[in-house]
């Protein structure tokens, strides 16, 4: 969290949506959070966070109760003997990558991700991972990346993590589709059949399931970003040739069509192969998701900033739910990424960028939502006021993208209003 003298400045973005822009104390998780995810689906790859006591709660509360295997993260602490010389740090860590990787020969590519205690940020990372690179490359490839929690929110691990595989990514100018953003393997072997079926390929997932297989990139990738949190790796890849697609995001039924479009336009895929090729699961997808439309339809949503999956989110729940929203609120808002979105927002949405958490509450109070979805730091006290509330972060960690998942992701928001009701009743 920081805390900044407050400015509120309405700016034209796009036609008709204003934005308020906000700077002041915010309510959210660190980029270390992106490892609970980034660990599951690469499963070659080990993260080793260098920071504090802190971090290692964080990390271990956060994923713990969700793994069954053993870990493929740990938390190298600081401790005070290290805080009396780099030089110390320095050969500590390399200490604790030895032992780790002689413990653990599966893993071949290992993140070593800085945090934002004082004595981490003094310690280059970069370095670090470079001297032990000349060591154990190429049995294991070694990266580094910053998960801090100064000035960043939670899913911008996930854009540092995959930014720093991008400059060892190979170089290929042969034609490829590129999907940018981890996704469950669920949900992409669905996206892949699909794929197929349009006669669109090679299709490369980005991150891979396993790090070692990484994708290549050059002039003739095409990019189609999964995740709408990826800003820094997305201009990275463009760096190295790439060709952003800018397409809406595969949220319900309406995202997931247009972005398959998408990429079908860029293959100059035939209409009628495309409108099969959807057919089968769009018809699927709309009768489980009418159930919860009715739920929805009518019901008053407040976006609190947190995940960058706000805008997305909010064109689903009000174009496909029936949802009036009454403010969407995004930690930061990348147009690169986002214009396509913007331009499906129903007109006069309200849409804040960064956030100063007394005032957003006090707006969100006034409003009475049916529904807030927050971080965990703001739904306890929002719950405890009688408000239903969803967790940002469930959104993240659940599969949510593409037609077989629409109706999933509608009863995230449904579940919390029937919980609510029955508590009242
Ligand atoms: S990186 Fe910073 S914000 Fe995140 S857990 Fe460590 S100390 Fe806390």
């Amino acid at each position: 969290m920081a805390l900044e003298p407050c400015t509120e400045l309405p700016v034209k973005i796009t036609a008709d949506i204003p934005v308020l822009k906000e700077r002041g104390q915010r309510e959210v998780f660190c980029g270390l959070t992106g490892i609970v995810w980034l660990h599951r689906k690469m499963q070659d790859a080990f993260f080793l966070v260098v920071g504090s006591r802190t971090c290692a709660h964080l990390i271990q509360s956060a994923a713990g109760v969700m793994i069954f295997a053993e870990p493929r993260f740990g938390t190298a602490i600081l401790g005070e003997r290290d805080l009396a010389g780099l030089a110390d740090a320095n050969e500590e860590l390399d200490r604790v990558v030895d032992q780790l990787l002689e413990r653990r020969p599966d893993i071949g590519t290992l993140f070593l991700v800085g945090s934002c205690p004082s004595e981490v940020i003094k310690l280059d990372l970069a370095k670090a991972a470079e001297r032990l690179s000349h060591r154990f490359f190429p049995k294991v490839r070694i990266l580094n990346y910053s998960g801090s929690g100064i000035e960043t929110t939670f899913t911008q691990g996930e854009d540092a993590c995959l930014g720093s595989m991008v400059p060892v990514l190979p170089r290929s100018d042969e034609a490829g589709l590129m999907v940018v953003g981890s996704l469950a393997d669920v949900v992409e072997d669905q996206f892949r059949r699909l794929f197929d079926k349009m006669g669109i390929g090679p299709v490369y997932f980005f991150p891979p399931r396993r790090a070692a297989n990484l994708p290549p990139v050059g002039k003739g990738t095409k990019l189609l970003l999964a995740q709408p949190f990826l800003s820094d790796t997305v201009r990275s890849l463009i760096a190295r040739g790439g060709t952003l697609l800018p397409s809406p995001y595969p949220l319900g039924i309406e995202g997931t069509t247009a972005w398959l479009k998408t990429a079908a336009d860029a293959w100059n895929v035939d209409s009628k192969v495309f409108e099969e090729a959807i057919e089968p699961p769009v018809k699927r997808a709309k009768i489980a998701l009418e159930r919860y439309r009715q739920a929805l339809t009518g019901r008053k949503a407040f976006l609190f900033p947190d995940s960058q999956l706000e805008i997305p989110l909010a064109r689903f729940l009000s174009r496909e739910c029936g949802m009036e929203l009454v403010e969407v609120g995004m930690p930061y808002i990348d147009r690169l990424l986002m214009d396509s979105e913007i331009a499906l927002l129903p007109q006069g949405t309200v849409l804040s960028e960064g956030q100063d958490v007394e005032k957003q509450l006090d707006r969100c109070r006034e409003a009475r939502p049916d529904i807030t979805v927050c971080g965990l730091g703001l739904a306890n006290p929002l719950e405890a006021e009688g408000m239903a509330t969803k967790w940002s972060i469930e959104l993240v960690f659940s599969p949510i993208h593409g037609y077989d998942q629409a109706a999933d992701l509608a009863e995230l928001f449904a579940r919390p209003l029937e919980r609510r009701r029955r508590l009242t009743v």
